[in-house]
């Protein structure tokens, strides 16, 4: 199925690579043709009923940076506008968007499902750290969502999944997971973050919440870190009076008796801010915000280059005699492909691919002759990078959960920038024959 990303807003229909150049941002009374940055700690009330009413929600505006600002509060309106969504909380980082979205849903005693697929920071995070704060994570492979069924029960609050998966470069079936989901009335968290909303758009697939680490694509060119947290349209319907979710429709001691799902405002976006960025503070900086809005308004031309580029350099790797194997879900011989058709616009993939030689010993042989490549672990960056996942950011795994998250030690993986394929090409050549 080919999607067709247009987004009624207003009376105009209007295109993604639009919409990230406008959308949230209305020009200030001196016609400031780019984005204001607010560098500002706090916020004068006009007067002290201005201010009660403010923190009592009678009237929605700025207190206090760590709860908003002006310029994040249109990198949020943007982002939620190309997700599709209905509103997005911005935060510090990738990881504290994700622990904020797990913690919105879950809280000691529960548990989580997880793809066994995920980030090396998302794993470590759910395997470990939220088991220390009394959350359980069970895994499922995200190639056999059915597994999903043996692993619910009563306590289980959300289903974390990345819908393409870094770095073993899969491709979730959104929809059989949202399904599941659904048919339990439980919470989808979908990390987007290499997909990004100009490619994948799990709302049309009835995914509740996204997650992004703002640091990869967003920003574009490695300048900051920052994450994002989407709610789809409408998640009250699903919130409101669910058993499992009773902390969203009883009163919030916290917040003098606030019932979420009564206010009439997004519920999940209202609790992580008013509860959660509130009390854990990992605020995204107004400066790093106006970072995030200068990379959206190229996302959707860089996104095109960045699959371009990769599945020129996946198609050469397929064919040379060391490469074992190749992941890229653009590829026809690739076991993504099909979700690949599927959920991604116009075949692009991202930038992000990987390939497997014989061993350790000759993936670090490779990764230290290449010079186009900067070895660095990053992703979602103009200039291309190497990484050699098991011995940097999987380092803290296990042999068997390497295996189990798609990550063998000859393993090399490649985010590809936006120099000539040629280039990129041939450097990578030098560094498997040399
Ligand atoms: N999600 C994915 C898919 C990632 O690749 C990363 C980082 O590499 C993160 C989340 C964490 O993001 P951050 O580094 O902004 O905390």
């Amino acid at each position: 199925m080919k999607l067709k990303f247009r987004i009624t807003q207003g009376n105009y229909i209007m295109d993604l690579q639009t919409l990230a150049l406008h959308a949230g941002y209305k020009k200030d009374s001196q016609g400031t043709m780019a984005v204001p940055i607010y560098q500002t700690t706090a916020y004068e009330f006009r007067d002290m009923e201005h201010a009660a009413d403010l923190f009592a929600l009678k009237e929605l505006g700025n207190i206090y940076t760590r709860l908003n600002n002006p310029t994040t509060d249109i990198f949020e309106k943007r982002f939620t506008t190309l997700e599709g969504g209905e509103a997005a909380l911005a935060t510090a980082s990738g990881m504290s968007a994700i622990f904020f979205a797990i913690v919105n849903a879950a809280e000691a005693g529960d548990n989580i499902i997880c793809a066994q697929q995920l980030y090396g920071g998302s794993l470590t995070l759910s395997g470990h750290t939220l088991k220390r704060f009394g959350i359980e994570a069970r895994f499922f492979n995200v190639h056999n969502p059915k597994e999903i069924e043996n692993l619910v029960d009563e306590k289980t609050k959300a289903i974390f999944f990345e819908s393409l998966t870094n770095p073993s470069i899969d491709v979730a079936d959104i929809e059989a997971i949202t399904k599941i989901a659904n048919k339990h009335n439980i919470l989808t968290i979908v990390d987007n973050t290499v997909a990004t909303p100009i490619l994948c758009r799990p709302f049309e697939f009835r995914a509740d919440i996204t997650v992004h680490s703002a640091s990869k694509y967003t920003t574009g060119q490695g300048l900051a870190i920052g994450g994002i947290i989407v709610e789809r349209k409408n998640l009250i319907e699903k919130l409101k009076g669910n058993p499992r979710y009773d902390h969203f429709n009883t009163p919030d001691a916290s917040y003098h008796g606030l019932v979420y799902t009564d206010t009439g405002l997004p519920p999940f976006t209202l609790r992580g801010r008013l509860s959660l960025l509130r009390d854990l503070g990992a605020v995204v900086s107004p400066f790093n915000s106006w970072l995030f809005i200068q990379g959206m308004e190229t996302l959707s031309l860089r996104m095109k280059e960045h699959s371009k580029n990769a599945l020129m350099l996946a198609e050469f790797l397929e064919s040379h005699p060391k490469v074992k194997k190749v992941n890229y879900p653009g590829l026809k011989s690739n076991k993504n492909f099909k979700n690949a058709q599927k959920y991604f616009t116009d075949d692009l993939c991202s930038g992000l691919l990987s390939f497997e030689v014989k061993n350790l010993e000759e993936a670090q042989k490779i990764v230290n002759a290449t010079k186009l490549y900067s070895l660095v672990v990053n992703i979602g960056d103009s200039k291309s990078i190497i990484t050699h996942p098991a011995s940097t950011t999987h380092q803290q795994l296990s042999h068997e959960e390497l295996v189990a998250c798609g990550v063998p030690e000859g393993l090399i993986r490649i985010s590809c920038g936006l120099e000539s394929a040629k280039d990129l090409i041939e450097d990578l050549k030098q560094a498997l024959e040399a």
